[in-house]
């Protein structure tokens, strides 16, 4: 199941030339439009999309990050549209070691949704898989429709990390993902060795 789960990496491709100790697979689910694929083109590249053309097939993003003495290369995958289509699939979660589930503060049903998520998270997904529950566009502060009483309520049920964030105005975007990632490493690689 390690081997499994964390993949020793050779790659020169970023960090110029630096090798990295981990490789992870991270998945982002959630409803359409909560913001998912405008937070992972945040955090890999610091820029935002204003437009997003739902495609088929599943894209996906890195980023190398430092944990301690460790440098992980964070390969984070995005649905590319497909939740519309319900096809989200098996494959999608096979190896994923942490989830970003995001709802849409605007949008209740977004947010009442996540539980649906949470369900499709546990057959699929690995058992101890990292779980942040984002709460997207909060910048939207006039058309709120959940609190943020209500994601921590949430949150603290179903034990799960929980961060509101903004894609379009950059809030706590890089610490989301960072929670998900510094958590993927203290429950895989800290427990294993
Ligand atoms: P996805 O379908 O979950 O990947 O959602 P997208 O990233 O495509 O975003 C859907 C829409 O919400 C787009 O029109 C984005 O411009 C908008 N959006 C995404 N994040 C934010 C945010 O933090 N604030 C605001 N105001 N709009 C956002």
């Amino acid at each position: 199941l390690f081997l499994f789960l964390v993949i020793l990496m050779a790659d020169s491709n970023s960090f110029e030339d630096q090798e990295c100790d981990y490789l992870f697979k991270a998945v982002m689910i959630g409803d359409s439009a909560v913001g998912k694929s405008n937070l992972l083109s945040r955090f890999a590249k610091d820029e935002f999309r204003l437009d997003s053309k739902p495609t088929i097939g599943v894209e996906f993003a890195y980023k190398n990050i430092k944990v301690g003495d460790k440098l992980i290369k964070a390969q984070i995958w995005d649905t590319a549209g497909q939740e519309r289509f319900r096809a989200i699939t098996g494959s999608y979660y096979r190896g994923a070691l942490g989830a970003l589930l995001v709802y849409d503060i605007t949008r209740r049903v977004t947010f009442e949704n996540i539980k649906k998520w949470l369900h499709e998270l546990r057959e699929y997904g690995n058992s101890c898989m990292a779980i942040v529950l984002v709460g997207n566009k909060s910048d939207l502060t006039h058309s709120r429709e959940v609190n943020e009483e209500d994601g921590k309520a949430l949150a603290e049920l179903e034990d799960l990390y929980f961060m509101e964030t903004s894609a379009m105005e950059n809030i706590n975007v890089e610490d989301a993902f960072l929670q998900l990632i510094r958590k993927i490493y203290e429950t895989t690689i800290q427990k294993n060795l």
